[in-house]
């Protein structure tokens, strides 16, 4: 640990999904952490993300959350995108082979009760104006609602603050990109009909809508009308909803009582740079993209697993390149975010088509990839971030390569023992060996063997739950 005298280790900005597992995972690691969050406590975010994708609960499942937000939701193992393209789920290799339809507010919830448990400062009701640095520190000027202005020193700080975000502001970072999709209407409602598959999806005529189940009851219906492009400002009946179903479904089955309505248009939008010297981006403050595929808040949260322990090791002192290691975050998150955005926007484009050329285009394309399981099982592997790795190579093995699946250890699961926030490292069973680069510092690497007596690798796993190192170890050793 460095020495430098400073209010709080790591200061997080925004109490979103992204921040509350961030803040969690460093305070759970015995950093001081300090999280302030603009909103007053008890107003949520309302529910914006509804879908969590199979990685997303492989990283819950590493924070002992996944089984109590499973609790929570409706897992669906397939669907079908229009009107032809089938996603067969449960063919993932993963303990949840499926999506999970649950409100962000339900994964908000687990998030910020591991965060308090962990020791995190919450201050709610205060916002960041400001930021500079110096080459050991970092000072945010915060303000109270009353105006009031304070300072608070860190030695990092994480803009976890949306869209809009003050911190990459305060950088002077843009953040280029373009308007995708406007006057989206979205709503969540009561059914008198239930619908016939799970997921609902299609597109007729002039629009496209989307109905999902919380499973309490509530729906969450989102659709779109090419001939009725208005401003977000504008207002929203359920009626407008209604009409726009009818047209997609042919049914508007029943819908009644919403008790939330909104219209909203979509950016795609991407920072350059996550890093500036101590002060990182992530979550929407770094991406942001059209929700379909469902993606924002699951590529935010992997975002935060990737930082944390990156952090962690350089606060800890056991990294042994320090700068390097920080700047994979931006080599290894950047990369991925800029794969969501464009397969976000050809989904959204894709769903957009309107003209015969446009039409044939997508049939064609849905055509293919029905009857090419290879390219299919990559479209899923993307979209829940099963197949998403960080490269091979020699700095693979620096910094991490492929996602290192679940898998049964004398005493447990490979991801039960994440749950420690340390490496760990898999051997066949009555080996010993000290892996290159594994942390020197005590209690940073845990060890276990595979339960399997045939299985003949040994394997370093990152605390983020990718391999940092792998090799086979011969029969005889
Ligand atoms: C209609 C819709 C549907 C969506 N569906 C999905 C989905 O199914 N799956 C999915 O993965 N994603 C989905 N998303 C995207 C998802 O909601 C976002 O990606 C996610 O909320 C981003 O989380 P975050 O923590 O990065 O940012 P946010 O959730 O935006 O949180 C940022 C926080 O920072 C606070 N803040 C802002 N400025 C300051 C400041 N200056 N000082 C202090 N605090 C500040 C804010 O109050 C807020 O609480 C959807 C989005 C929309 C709009």
């Amino acid at each position: 640990m460095q020495h430098t005298k400073t209010d709080t280790d790591v200061l997080v900005v925004g109490a979103g999904p992204t921040g509350l597992l961030l803040a969690g995972d460093l305070a759970a690691s015995g950093l001081r952490v300090t999280l302030v969050e603009r909103r007053p406590h008890g107003i949520s975010n309302m529910t914006r993300a509804f879908a969590v994708h199979a990685r997303t609960l492989e990283l819950l499942d590493a924070r002992d959350l996944a089984d109590e937000l499973v609790k929570t939701g409706t897992p669906l193992s397939g669907t079908r995108l229009f009107g032809r393209l089938s996603l067969d789920l449960s063919r993932l290799a993963s303990r949840f082979p499926f999506l999970l339809i649950t409100p962000q507010y339900e994964v908000e919830r687990l998030l910020e009760r591991r965060a308090q448990e962990a020791g995190v400062e919450f201050r709610y009701a205060t916002e960041l104006r400001g930021l500079r640095q110096d080459a050991d520190t970092v000072t945010a000027e915060l303000a109270d609602p009353d105006g009031h202005v304070t300072a608070l020193t860190a030695r990092y700080l994480v803009g976890t603050d949306g869209l809009r975000s003050a911190v990459r502001t305060a950088l002077g970072l843009p953040f280029p990109g373009v308007s995708v999709i406007r006057s989206i209407v979205l709503a969540d409602v009561r059914l008198a009909q239930e619908p016939e598959s799970l997921l609902t999806v299609n597109g007729a005529g002039d629009t496209f809508a989307f109905i999902a189940p919380f499973g309490d009851g509530w729906y969450r219906v989102m659709g779109w009308n090419r001939t009725r492009q208005v401003p977000d400002t504008e207002p929203v009946e359920i009626d407008e909803i209604r009409e726009i179903a009818r047209q997609a479904f042919g049914t508007d089955y029943g819908m009644h009582d919403a008790r939330w309505i909104s219209r909203f248009h979509s950016d795609e939008r991407q920072a350059p740079a996550y890093r500036s010297g101590r002060v990182f981006l992530a979550g929407d403050a770094a991406h942001v993209h059209s929700p379909a595929g469902g993606q924002g808040m699951n590529t935010g949260l992997q975002d935060a697993a990737n930082l944390s322990w990156k952090l962690t090791s350089v606060l800890r002192g056991d990294a042994a390149d320090p700068e390097a290691l920080l700047d994979s975050y931006q080599s290894e998150r950047h990369p991925v975010a800029a794969t969501v955005l464009r397969s976000s926007g050809a989904i959204i484009r894709l769903a957009m088509a309107h003209t015969p050329l446009q039409r044939a285009g997508r049939a064609l394309l849905t055509r293919f990839l029905n009857s090419a399981r290879p390219a299919t099982d990559k479209v899923m592997g993307m979209i829940s971030g099963i197949g998403i790795g960080y490269g091979a190579g020699p700095a693979a093995h620096r910094t991490g390569g492929h996602r290192a699946p679940d898998a049964e250890l004398v005493g447990g699961r490979l991801y039960e023992l994440l749950r420690e926030g340390a490496f760990v490292l898999v051997t066949p069973q009555g080996t010993e060996l000290t892996p290159p680069g594994a942390p020197k510092t005590p209690g940073r690497v845990a060890t276990a063997a595979w339960a399997d007596p045939a299985r003949r690798t040994a394997m370093l796993v990152r605390p983020d739950g990718y391999v940092f190192w792998e090799t086979r170890i011969p029969a005889s050793a």
